[in-house]
């Protein structure tokens, strides 16, 4: 992220880095898509022979930014079994009663696994805070808790990739208005989304100290514009290539002896 970066500034509309239109970004995704398969068999096969190291996607965003298209488009590419996808949405009552990041802990991806968080331990410096569910006292405390805690799962082999999704706030009224356009759409669509729509200013200044006080060199943002969904889905996914790339992985050797193997079925 670049420092210093407003968020009520940014253009969602954009496509840094991009020339291209909407099919070469198609076409780039099926292409990118082989090669991402491909690094994420590596840390599989990694992970099935001991190795800890993992992928961390963090996706945070306002309701319609496309977080969930970002799941399926995306992670739906590669072999679902090597994915761990977790939506976090208003803790249960056993989980409230938890220390805010016990849920979080619970889902984070183990060695091999790309993991996904759809929202995040962010809400509860995000939804929290604009809606006072606890305490300034509270909230504000947890931002200095989240770089510590995201230090020690940096620490522990997992490369953390946070993205914000932006969308502008006229896409999201022409988005909502779909949802209500289209019985298919309906099940996407919740009368509470006009309620936060009303909270938007506060929901930016609330998402503008989670950058400033959160991006840090274990665990930076991504500040991703996404009202051309292909372009956020391109970003994201260039996001996920390079965090695999970083660790650097090599096929596992045979925990076997492979010439003994291969003069064992010769014989059988
Ligand atoms: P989505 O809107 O992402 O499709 P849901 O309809 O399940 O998914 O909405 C999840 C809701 O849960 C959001 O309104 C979000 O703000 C809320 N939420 C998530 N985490 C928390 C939290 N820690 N405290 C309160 N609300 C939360």
């Amino acid at each position: 992220m670049r420092a210093g970066l407003r968020i009520a500034e940014f253009d969602a509309n954009s496509t840094p880095g991009f020339k291209g239109d909407k099919s070469a970004a198609k076409e780039l995704i099926v292409e990118r898509g082989d090669y991402l398969s491909k690094l994420q068999e590596l840390l599989y096969a990694n992970g099935r022979a001991g190795d800890r190291r993992s992928v961390l996607l963090v996706l945070q965003g306002m309701d319609t930014s496309g977080k969930g298209g970002i799941v399926r488009h995306v992670m739906g590419l590669v072999d679902p079994q090597g994915v761990s996808n977790h939506s976090f949405g208003v803790p249960t009552e056993e989980e409230q009663a938890q220390h805010y990041l016990q849920r979080i802990r619970r889902a984070l991806p183990v060695g091999g696994q790309i993991g996904v968080f759809d929202r995040s331990h962010y809400e509860d410096v995000l939804v929290v805070r604009v809606h006072d569910l606890v305490p300034e006292s509270e909230w504000s405390a947890r931002y200095d808790e989240i770089n510590a805690f995201e230090a020690e799962v940096a620490a522990s082999g997992t490369i953390i990739v946070k993205v914000v999704l932006v969308v502008s706030f006229a896409e999201q009224k022409a988005r909502l208005a779909e949802r209500l356009e289209r019985p298919d759409k309906f099940w996407k669509y919740s009368p509470s989304d006009i309620d936060e729509r009303a909270h938007w200013l506060e929901y930016q200044e609330a998402y503008q100290a989670v950058l400033d006080k959160t991006s840090t060199a274990h665990a930076p943002w991504h500040v991703v514009p996404c009202d051309r969904k292909w372009f956020a889905r391109t970003a994201v996914m260039e996001l996920v290539i390079d965090a695999l790339e970083r660790q650097h992985l090599n096929w596992p050797p045979a925990d076997f002896d492979v010439e003994a193997e291969k003069a064992r079925l010769a014989q059988s």
